[in-house]
């Protein structure tokens, strides 16, 4: 049996357990992605639609659907993060590596949509790294 992991929202109003069981890690730095996330890229899990176990809050989970396309986010409506979700195809459930609070054991396996990667993520990714805020 595969350990079980635990996720929340930053606020830890919304709760949720999952099997370490997944298929797929991608980095997805498509526009839309950088959007969404308001960061460089999205980091998401992929697992089967029903791997998921809502521990605390899930009526605080909003959901947001793009009318026409294939984007879809989960967040908690009191602070915003984003937690996991089910595509709108429904065939896989998709979790943001970041809401995850116990390591999972894979690791990304592709940065997708590269093509549209953040003009400064490259720089951004060289620039000098500090323990806390700049002295
Ligand atoms: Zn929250
Ligand atoms: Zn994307």
């Amino acid at each position: 049996m595969k350990q079980n992991l635990k996720g929340q929202c930053l606020c830890g109003n919304v709760k949720f357990e999952l099997s370490d069981d997944f298929k797929a890690f991608y980095q997805c730095h498509c526009a839309q992605c950088q959007q969404l996330t308001g960061s460089a890229f999205a980091s998401n899990i992929f697992t089967r639609p029903d791997n998921i176990e809502w521990t605390s809050g899930k009526a605080d989970v909003s959901h947001y659907e793009h009318p026409t396309r294939e984007f879809s986010k989960a967040f908690c409506r009191v602070c915003g993060s984003a937690v996991p979700f089910v595509n709108k195809s429904r065939t896989s459930l998709i979790v943001p590596a970041g809401s995850l609070l116990d390591k999972p054991s894979i690791s990304p396996q592709a940065n997708i949509f590269a093509a549209e990667e953040a003009h400064w993520l490259a720089d951004g990714l060289k620039a000098h790294s500090f323990e806390g805020f700049p002295e």
